[in-house]
């Protein structure tokens, strides 16, 4: 670590120190005592440990989850309660901003810079987009008619409840805002949560956690339990107590906890990977498209769900685009979060950085032109942004999620041929498209099967606007009423009367 760019003496006192789990407003040991490690990946340096739950641990968990659902103090808490909870926990995200931000940096290797103003930011105001919903959540009265009893007078009504308790897993790409988008909803709703973040990045988490108790949550309405996926995840995703289970990660993983939640039929909400197409209509401002899908790709190191990490460019203007974001790529400074003038940190692990090199070396043995890029380095786990072209559409580069800061291009003629293109992977998360030929956008925007559309603009989130995916990105919603409604269940009253 660069002692030019030190953090904050509170960030290091943070991330420098053992961490257990957080169960019952109280830090607390795993009950084996197992520990794991966390490291820098900008160095490959040793941060700190943490508890490494299993199934005991998992088990006392969700018990605390769930008798603070049942219990008064959260249980019988009213709305207005609530949105102020979320509110104040709000505010001391924002006192702690800079740690959070920090934290980011350290445990995944992102600009602290970057993650103040995203990762935190977007954190903060997620729970404060929430924290409006607790003082709004309705059902519906009904007119019936029940035509077997026909003198009869009724009333009929829906009430929302809260689902009950949540059980929680995400992934390391940006931790704290994932574990958000989890966390608001559910407390909103009045749901209690367990959260496993990914074995790589709790320490957000864990600092939110503290935030959490300083906000005056009553015990066990939120818990973190620190493990590895296969062991803690796997518990929480098959514990009979838990209402709901809400993950980020791969489609594999998904598929395991789907499984795992339709025996005990678990309600789930499921956000998966991507392979997301940044189309460039012929009319295109070839400057701002290339610099719009440069960011698509490169933002976050390519680690990001929804990166726009194939490129389809109409072929009058395909070698001129290509050229600017590999320009933009080759000028990008590589280097450790707390930098400031870093654009790009390492990926999140030696593993991950391995995983994203293969990929591009096939791509090299297939014979596609390395544009840019195309190579790894250390100390810590980085690798170059890279574009790659001249490769067929049903290359393993072009069909399967890289996650990281890789980009396929490929030029197309008409618009019947992009569409195909553009729908031929299995995921279905997100889309760009680039151009001002109004008319045709809306002719396209349909016919894209993917959560998200954006037109002149990628990956750009907003906590009213729901977020999923079709095919094999997810099942469901975040963000937006849909959030609210996947955390509670809808129940049907009817009175005669
Ligand atoms: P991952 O391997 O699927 O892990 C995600 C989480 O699941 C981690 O907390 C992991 O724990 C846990 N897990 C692993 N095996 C498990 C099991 N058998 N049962 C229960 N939980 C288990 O994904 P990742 O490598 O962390 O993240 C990258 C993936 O996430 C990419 O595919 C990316 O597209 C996706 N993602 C999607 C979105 C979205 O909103 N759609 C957003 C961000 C990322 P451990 O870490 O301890 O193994
Ligand atoms: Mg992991």
């Amino acid at each position: 670590m660069s002692k030019q760019f030190s953090p904050l003496a509170s960030t290091l006192l943070f991330a420098q120190r053992q961490h257990g789990l957080f169960i019952n407003n109280q830090s607390q040991a795993a009950i084996s005592g197992a520990t794991m490690e966390l490291e820098n990946p900008a160095n490959g340096e040793f941060l700190c440990s943490v508890a490494q739950a299993d199934v005991m641990d998992v088990d006392r968990a969700v018990h605390a989850a769930k008798n603070a659902f049942e219990g008064q103090a959260w249980g019988k808490m009213r709305p207005r309660e609530r949105q102020n909870l979320l509110w104040r926990l709000a505010d001391l995200m924002e006192r702690d901003a800079q740690i959070l931000a920090e934290l980011e940096c350290l445990n995944n290797g992102k600009s602290a810079q970057v993650a103040l103003v995203m990762d935190v930011q977007l954190s903060i105001d997620f729970l404060r987009y929430m924290a409006g919903w607790a003082t709004k959540i309705t059902g519906s009265t009904v007119d019936v008619s029940i035509p077997l009893i026909p003198d009869a007078d009724f009333h009929g009504f829906t009430r929302r409840e809260p689902a009950g308790v949540v059980g929680a897993i995400v992934a390391w790409n940006f931790p704290l805002l994932l574990a958000c988008w989890k966390l608001a909803p559910a407390l909103a709703t009045g749901c209690s949560m367990v959260l496993k973040p990914a074995d790589e990045t709790p320490l957000s988490v864990l600092k939110m956690a503290e935030l959490v108790q300083e906000a005056g949550y009553p015990e066990g309405v939120f818990n973190v339990i620190t493990g590895v996926g296969s062991i803690a995840g796997a518990a929480l995703s098959e514990h009979p107590l838990v209402n709901k289970l809400t993950f980020t990660g791969s489609t594999q993983v998904g598929q395991i906890i789907g499984k795992a939640a339709l025996d005990n039929m678990t309600r789930i909400t499921l956000e998966l990977g991507g392979k997301s197409p940044t189309i460039v209509l012929a009319d295109a401002n070839i400057k701002t498209a290339a610099a719009g899908a440069a960011n698509a790709i490169f933002f976050n190191h390519g680690q990001v769900c929804s990166a726009g990490s194939r490129l389809y460019v109409q072929r009058e203007i395909f070698d001129q685009v290509v050229e600017e974001i590999a320009a933009i790529a080759n000028s990008m400074q590589l280097g450790e979060g707390m930098d400031p003038s870093t654009d790009m940190g390492p990926l999140i692990s030696s593993k991950q950085q391995k995983r994203v090199q293969r990929y591009i070396d096939q791509g090299k043995a297939l014979g596609a032109k390395i544009v840019c890029g195309g190579e790894s380095f250390g100390p810590g786990y980085f690798v170059q942004p890279t574009v790659i072209s001249e490769i067929n559409q049903s290359s393993p580069l072009v069909q399967e999620e890289i996650f990281g800061p890789v980009l396929v291009a490929i030029p197309f003629d008409n618009i019947e041929e992009v569409i195909e293109l553009a729908n031929d992977n299995p995921y279905g998360l997100g889309a760009s498209i680039w151009s001002n030929d109004l008319a045709l956008v809306h002719r396209l925007i349909p016919r894209i099967k993917s959560g998200s559309v954006w037109v002149n603009c990628h990956s750009a989130l907003d906590p009213a606007l729901p977020f999923g995916g079709y095919k094999m990105s997810g099942y469901g919603r975040e963000m937006g009423e849909e959030a609210i409604f996947s955390y509670t269940e809808h129940k049907s009253v009817l009175i005669r009367i």
